[in-house]
């Protein structure tokens, strides 16, 4: 049963919960509910997914929601599509407004890429992977997340994409709008670049 696990591993500070650094967990939302994303220390990623809770093949599309929004720079007022057309998360609140939809969550094989002198980590990938077995989420079935407060400029000449220390600040947030009920899964990324060379924790609160 996962249940428990997920309960004793649940964290708690001031009515928000809490992602410890480097790790990531998985939670319901309901339709109608709003799920904040807090950045508490400021420069820290969250990966970002969402599954229709009634039927898990249905889960958030960065190319449906870059193609329907017509802009890479989703804040407030944009909506987060599944693979299926169908509106999963409004974004109606958010005090950055830099986040990124293109890349890939953070994983081992990320870390033998850029970072082969460091000590490999299962990164975002591998804690979205645990945290969403218990739902039946296959790693194959993970695709690229929302990820709050990433920072990655594109060079308009070339297209070259970089990944910056995010310029959210102690305290910022985003805030998310259920449109179903979904399975959420989220992180405190575990990539040095993304972070700043850093690592934080991540906190949210559903309500
Ligand atoms: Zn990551």
């Amino acid at each position: 049963m996962a249940l428990p696990v997920r309960l004793y591993r649940r964290k708690w500070v001031n009515g928000v919960s809490v992602i410890p650094e480097r790790s990531g967990t998985a939670f319901r939302v309901a339709r109608g509910q709003r799920l904040t994303v807090i950045d508490p220390r400021g420069q820290q990623v969250a990966d970002l997914l969402a599954f229709n809770a009634d039927d898990m093949a249905e889960v958030i599309s960065s190319g449906r929601t870059l193609d329907y929004a017509e802009t890479i720079r989703l804040t407030t007022g944009h909506i987060l599509y599944s693979n299926r057309s169908q509106p999963m998360l409004e974004i109606v609140e958010d005090s950055v407004g830099r986040h990124d939809f293109l890349l890939t969550p953070c994983s081992y094989d990320t870390f033998h890429h850029f970072y082969p002198d460091l000590p490999p980590h299962r990164g975002c990938f591998g804690n979205l992977a645990a945290a969403l077995e218990p739902y039946g989420v296959t790693p194959d079935a993970i695709p690229i997340a929302f990820n709050c407060f990433m920072n990655v400029p594109i060079d308009p000449d070339t297209g070259k994409l970089s990944v910056l220390p995010p310029t959210s600040k102690a305290g910022d947030r985003i805030v998310f709008r259920a449109a179903i009920d979904l399975v959420i899964g989220l992180t405190a990324c575990s990539a040095p670049a993304s972070n700043g060379g850093s690592f934080k924790p991540i906190h949210y609160r559903i309500d």
